[in-house]
């Protein structure tokens, strides 16, 4: 199949009257091996439904025709998800494996077929909460990997007592284990963007609970990182009614009340969440 090159990119911009919108994060890549690079990393199976959000011109949803099963995206803006079937068909062998779905994809909460795999260069201003919506709606999402902002990227993938774990990064691993996959030239986009760009591979694991355990938890977990460097028992207190209580909780959850969040990693959190339960908190 052949992908979409500079010409191609610029040809149907032109032809769609596209003026590259910011808020929109349009960024469009037009470097077929990148595409077919993230859809290899990704580790598609036989009979996966791949999932993509913000498809764009369609430069890696050909890439992601050739390998998956079905492939289903969900575009926000109307010019390019009408355009998109009409790309697949001129490109594709098998343009009935595709799925547009025209909105927001934050708004989502199903889509016709459960996805099992995400492969997305994903809008930069939303990253991360379409990253974690996707990842708590669909528990069928086994794995995928995603393009985003380099910084975004080192975020999520971070590790606990690092200066870049964050709330992004504790919240994803509730869902999955996430790590840096490479960077990406900024050359292969049009327009090219301010920043640099970094791929974020995924697999899913058994989360730590259910809804109502994660909705707890993720509380804890904001609460911890809007004071980011006050240690726990004062971030916590207002919870707990000061920071005596909020020290027993914590010590009750075996959790040293003097560490800071960024400290801690999912389970910690989670042990915290689970102590609250256990005293009727
Ligand atoms: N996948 C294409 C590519 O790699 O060339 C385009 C990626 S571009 C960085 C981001 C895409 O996400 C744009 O097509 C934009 O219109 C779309 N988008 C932005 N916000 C969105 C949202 N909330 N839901 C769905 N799509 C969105």
């Amino acid at each position: 199949m052949s992908l979409l090159g500079p010409a191609e990119i610029r040809e149907l911009a032109d032809a769609l009257e596209i003026k590259p919108s910011k808020s929109l994060g349009q960024n469009f890549v037009h470097d077929g091996n990148t595409c077919r690079k993230i859809v290899r990393t990704a580790g598609l199976q036989a009979g996966d439904i791949a999932l993509e959000i913000g498809p764009g011109l369609g430069s890696l949803t050909l890439a992601m025709m050739e390998e998956a099963a079905h492939v289903i995206v969900v575009e926000i803006d109307k010019r390019l998800a009408d355009q998109l079937p009409i790309t697949v068909a001129k490109h594709s062998e098998s343009p009935e494996k595709l799925t547009v779905i025209n909105r927001d994809a934050l708004q989502i909460d199903s889509l016709p077929v459960d996805p099992t795999v995400l492969i997305a260069n994903l809008p930069y201003n939303v990253s991360v909460p379409v990253f974690l919506h996707m990842l708590e709606i669909f528990p069928t999402l086994r794995s995928g990997v995603v393009m985003v902002q380099a910084e975004v990227a080192d975020r999520l993938a971070a590790s606990p007592s690092t200066k870049e774990y964050g709330v992004p990064s504790v919240k994803a691993a509730w869902w999955a284990d996430v790590t840096g996959a490479g960077v990406v030239s900024r050359q292969i986009f049009w327009p090219v963007p301010n920043v640099e760009s970094k791929l974020v591979a995924f697999t899913r694991r058994a989360t730590p609970g259910d809804e109502a355990l994660r909705k707890r938890t993720f509380a804890i977990i904001d609460l911890a990182f809007a004071q980011r460097r006050k240690m726990l028992r004062s971030a916590l207190s207002a919870r707990y009614g000061g920071s005596a209580p909020a020290e027993a909780v914590l010590s009750g959850a075996g959790i040293d009340p003097t560490l800071r969040g960024e400290a801690l990693d999912i389970s910690a959190f989670v042990s915290i969440a689970r102590h609250e339960l256990a005293i009727g908190s």
